[in-house]
């Protein structure tokens, strides 16, 4: 087979492109994407013919843009579009690995959530702020169990050390098909007292936290990923008082979840929020008096245990939750009823 030198300019441009669909074809795509794309690639090989005389052929130019693609449809027709393939009513399989970043992972329900995660065989990043050893005890927990984790100090009313956590994770694993959005403070008191900065570090911590996580990790998310904030029932019902910043900040996270439902939606990537009741951690531990107005409020009688709330997270991230986004789902115990 003879080329002219513009047929070889040609072919080796093709070639690129080939290499490049199949770098694509591997990076999360599904099986029948795949098959798409490598019909693509040989519909553009068979595009190249032997010995053709080509007029303004330019080695990089978009192929499309070569005479003898331009205005053909075996490109296009193969190639999938965005919106096709987002369109497509068939729920996309789950990629064959994923990897999570969990906020505040070191105790309570953070850890709980990224130990299930792990455990359903999801490779976890999960950040602390203070509790450096809790959050190592965590990692070494579920790489004892067989699974893959580390904890990365990233204080959320920071969005620098965010945006370098979510940068660690997708170095460490390759992307972040998951966020889970848990952590939080609850800084409660009269609100004739209550210094300002308490609002500030809760909004902080709580709001400005999760919106900067999101943004963080939106460059390593492939389309479909997850996104779990942890609100509170208490954004819904508020039976007593002293809690004002804390219930401003969980009502602003389910006003958060369905903004960024919207605007995530056209990639696939689905976002909700979860709102516990009263669960078993360090923050309710403290007051035995509240603890027992709470234990009373609920139907079922009894706090709930943070494992409780990451199985809701385990379902949310799994393949049967592929059609829910934007909403707030309560798990209290009947707390709110
Ligand atoms: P805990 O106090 O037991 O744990 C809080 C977790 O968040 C810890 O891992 C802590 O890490 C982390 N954290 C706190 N501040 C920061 C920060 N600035 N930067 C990074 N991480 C931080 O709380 P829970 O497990 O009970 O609460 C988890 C989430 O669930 C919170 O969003 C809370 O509002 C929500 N929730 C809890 C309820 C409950 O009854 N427990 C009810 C409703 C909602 P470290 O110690 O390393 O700082």
């Amino acid at each position: 087979m003879s080329l002219t030198p513009e047929g070889r300019a040609l072919e080796s441009h093709v070639a690129e492109v080939w290499a490049k669909l199949e770098e694509r074809a591997t990076a999360g795509l599904s099986a029948e994407e795949c098959a798409r794309f490598v019909a693509a690639a040989r519909a553009i090989e068979a595009a190249i013919e032997p010995d053709a005389a080509i007029d303004g052929c330019r080695p990089d130019a978009p192929l499309t843009d070569h005479p003898w693609l331009k205005g053909s449809t075996a490109v296009s027709a193969a190639l999938p579009t965005h919106s096709e393939r987002l369109a497509s009513p068939t729920p996309p399989a789950l990629p064959e690995y994923r990897s999570a970043l969990v906020t505040g992972g070191s105790r309570g329900i953070g850890a709980a959530i990224a130990t299930r995660l792990a455990a359903d065989g999801i490779r976890v990043a999960l950040t602390y702020n203070a509790s450096r050893t809790a959050a190592d005890r965590v990692v070494e927990e579920i790489t004892e169990a067989g699974g893959h984790a580390l904890a990365l100090h990233a204080d959320s009313a920071d969005a620098d050390q965010i945006r370098a956590a979510a940068d660690a994770t997708g170095r460490e694993y390759g992307k972040i098909d998951i966020l889970v959005n848990n952590a939080g403070i609850g800084m409660g008191g009269p609100i004739e007292e209550m210094p300002i900065e308490h609002f500030d570090r809760t909004m902080a911590v709580n709001v400005r936290g999760p919106f900067a996580a999101a943004q963080a990790v939106l460059p390593h998310m492939p389309d479909h990923g997850r996104i779990i904030n942890i609100g509170s029932v208490f954004a819904d019902r508020t039976p007593f008082g002293t809690l004002s910043a804390y219930v401003t900040s969980k009502a602003a996270v389910a006003g958060l979840t369905r903004a960024l439902a919207r605007d995530l939606g056209g990639r696939g990537i689905t976002v909700n929020n979860i709102q516990p009741g009263p669960i078993s951690t360090d923050l309710t531990s403290a007051d035995s008096h509240v603890r027992d107005v709470m234990t009373e409020a609920t139907a079922l009688r009894r706090f709930g245990t943070p494992e409780e709330i990451a199985g809701l997270v385990a379902y949310l991230a799994g393949p049967e939750a592929s059609y829910i986004t934007g909403a707030t789902i309560t798990a209290d115990g009947g707390y709110a009823v």
